[in-house]
Formats: C-alpha cells, sequence, structure tokens
C-alpha cells in the first residue's frame, strides 16, 4: 500500500498510474470529493495531522506527497514503519526558498542572486546589492505564482513591503529569460536514475499554461541533467523530482525545485513510454524505472478557471482530456489536454489551434 499526503489531482494521477502495477492507495485529504478521495480511500483531516499521518503510515510500505508543504517536524518519528519517499531533507530544502538556494549554491548549481529578508532595512539592503528589477518572494507555501512582488523602481519598496513584510522573504533579481524550461528526474531505490526530455513552459500571471517538450539541444540537456545528477545523489532522493530553470543566452538558472510530480510533466501520461506519474510509484514502490523516451512531440495545456465543453475537443483525433474532478474557481487548475504528434511543427500548429479555444489570452499573448 502507498500512502500519499493530499489527494489532488497529482495524487490522483499517481493512483491512476499505480493501480495496473497491482498497486493499493490511501489518501490523507480533508474529505472524498477530493481529485484523489474520488478514487482510493482517503483518511480524512488536516494534512499536517501528526495522528493521521502515523495512521497512514502504520498502514502503508511507503509515504509519498502530492502537497510538499507538511512540517517536516510532523514526519518524524511517526509510529509506522513506512518509509518516507521523498527523503524528507528534500521536502525540507524544498519547503523554504533560502534554504533552497543555499543547496543549489552548495551543489554548485547556478542560480538567481538572492538575499534573505527580515526587515524593511535589509530589504533595502538587498535591493541595493542586488539591484532592480528584482522579486520579493515569500519563504515558504508560495506557489503558482503567489506571494511574490516584482520590483521595477525604488518606489516600488514601499508596496512590497506593505504587501508581503510580515513573512520571511527572499529577494533574488529578476532574470530577463529567453525561456523558462523543466526537467524532470527520477531516481529508484537501487540509485539508477532518468531523465524526461526538457519542457519549454509558458507561464502567465505566475501560472503554467503550456508545455511543449522535447525541448532543446544536447548542450541544455547536458546542464539540466548535471544539475538534477548532483540533487538526487544529494539527497539520496527517491521517486520523482523537477527542476525549473530560466534559460538565458545558452546557459541554466535554477529557479526552484520540487520534490515530486510536476504539471509540466502531465504530458507523458500519454506522450512518454512510462509517465512521471508510474515512474513515481515504480520508483517509491522499489521496482524497475521505465522508459522515459518520448513516444513523439507533446503538448499539454492546462484549463484553468472553467472546464471547456468536452465534445469537441475530443473530437480532434488524438486529443487526450483530463478532468481533474474539482469544482471551478478562477485561478484553479480543473485539467489538462495533450496532444502527441510526429513532428514539432505539426504539435505546435494544433497546440496553437487549442490553445486559442481553451486559453485566449495566453494565445494572444504568444501571438
Ligand atoms: P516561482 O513560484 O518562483 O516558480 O515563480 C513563478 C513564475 O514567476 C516563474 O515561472 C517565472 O515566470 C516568474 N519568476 C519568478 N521568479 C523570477 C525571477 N527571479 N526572474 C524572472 N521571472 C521570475
Amino acid at each position: 500500500m502507498i500512502g500519499i499526503v493530499g489527494a489532488g489531482q497529482l495524487g490522483r494521477m499517481m493512483a491512476l498510474a499505480g493501480y495496473p502495477l497491482g498497486l493499493d492507495f490511501l489518501f490523507l485529504d480533508k474529505d472524498t470529493s477530493t481529485p484523489g478521495g474520488q478514487l482510493a480511500p482517503i483518511l480524512a483531516g488536516d494534512l499536517t495531522d501528526r495522528r493521521l499521518l502515523g495512521q497512514l503510515s502504520e498502514r502503508c510500505e511507503v509515504v509519498t506527497f502530492d502537497w510538499e508543504n507538511v512540517p517536516v517536524d510532523a514526519l518524524e518519528g511517526l509510529p509506522g514503519k513506512a518509509r518516507i519517499s521523498p527523503p524528507t531533507r528534500a521536502l525540507a530544502a524544498a519547503q523554504d526558498r533560502l534554504a533552497e538556494k543555499r543547496t543549489f549554491e552548495l551543489l554548485g548549481i547556478p542560480t538567481t542572486r538572492y538575499a534573505s529578508i527580515d526587515s524593511r532595512e535589509s530589504l533595502e539592503a538587498a535591493v541595493r546589492l542586488i539591484g532592480l528589477p528584482g522579486v520579493l518572494k515569500t519563504r515558504r507555501l508560495g506557489y503558482d505564482g503567489k506571494g511574490q512582488f516584482v520590483l521595477r523602481k525604488p518606489a516600488d519598496l514601499d508596496a512590497a513591503w506593505a504587501a508581503l513584510g510580515t513573512a520571511p522573504l527572499l529577494y533574488e533579481n529578476l532574470v530577463p529569460f529567453d525561456a523558462e524550461i523543466s526537467i524532470i528526474a527520477v531516481r529508484g531505490l537501487d540509485g539508477d536514475i532518468a531523465f524526461y526530455p526538457l519542457n519549454l513552459n509558458v507561464h502567465r500571471d505566475g501560472i503554467l499554461r503550456l508545455t511543449r517538450a522535447p525541448y532543446g539541444n544536447v548542450a541544455l540537456a547536458r546542464q539540466a541533467h548535471r544539475a538534477a545528477r548532483k540533487l538526487l545523489e544529494h539527497f539520496k532522493y527517491v521517486g520523482v523530482l523537477t527542476i525549473e530553470f530560466f534559460v538565458k543566452r545558452g546557459k541554466l538558472i535554477a529557479n526552484e525545485m520540487a520534490p515530486r510530480v510536476h504539471n509540466s510533466g502531465h504530458w507523458t501520461i500519454e506522450g512518454a513510454v512510462t509517465s512521471q506519474f508510474e515512474n513515481h510509484v515504480r520508483a517509491i514502490a522499489g521496482l524497475p524505472l521505465g522508459s522515459t523516451a518520448p513516444r513523439g512531440h507533446s503538448a499539454m495545456i492546462n484549463l484553468i478557471g472553467e472546464l471547456p465543453a468536452r465534445e469537441p475537443l475530443l473530437a480532434e483525433a488524438g486529443l487526450h482530456f483530463h478532468d481533474y474532478g474539482k469544482s471551478p474557481r478562477p485561478g484553479r487548475k480543473l485539467g489538462h489536454v495533450t496532444i502527441c504528434e510526429a513532428t514539432a511543427q505539426k504539435r505546435d500548429k494544433r497546440a496553437f489551434k487549442a490553445l486559442a479555444r481553451v486559453d485566449r489570452a495566453t494565445w494572444l499573448a504568444l501571438r
């Protein structure tokens, strides 16, 4: 039995990938209406509830995460004997942007220039040192661009401090990137490592909108592999790890890492020989990893805020539609569609046609 903390769409897709392998799942999240709870048994309660985490650890051989922000001390010394994968050291580094930057630095992974901010004075000093434009970010619990403030001129300091000043923060330079990419890597229980091809990602308002893969050339892939391998080995990692990078003049600058399966890897369900979800559950269950080879050129478009009508999309040959079973809300990820084609040109043509239909604002921004 595999325990999953968090029953969102990532957990749901892990379970969907693991059932054919004969694996069983038990979730921890608030109730059965969650995407994972619609599919598998669930312990209902708070994701940080130590009693429920203890039950999960007693009933399962391994505990993994769809939400990686469970405080690490809530996971330490649980009564059961379940392995925790990915390891809590990797969770701790990913939960705190300062620890994350320090880990990148320690391992020689190029990242942004940054400073830890704990007072208005330290922000002023950081802006003097690092310069403008820059981004002020909460160290913890930021996602999809939440908890961030871009500073372009000295006068923005007041508004940035008023917006975020109560939490521990990090200031970093705003990178004028040529592209945003990510790598999804996986390490098995036996130390075997595999990489998916690079993903080219488009964000709007801090939220991922479009991913296309494979992307880039051998030189970019080599940089991404080097960074991923260092992190995987440093943490003696088991499972899927994602790193997001900015690309600037052919060089990678690490933005952040996610100790889990990732939105930019959803295309692998239909577009790779083994999906990121299957490889994650294979890794944590101690099974051999599957091939990460792409089946063609894929595009994944997120369905955000409201779901478009299924029928016209499904009428398109080869288009795959995923509905996470969530209720609509502005900015909420409700599903995605994937297209896989024989060439990048064909993939792009179809992806932009689908984008025009389901996410016009991103389509207009990319035209
Ligand atoms: P994050 O939550 O840190 O991944 O930020 C969300 C998105 O904001 C990123 O994917 C970028 O598009 C943008 N962003 C964040 N930090 C920076 C930065 N230092 N320079 C440029 N863009 C950034």
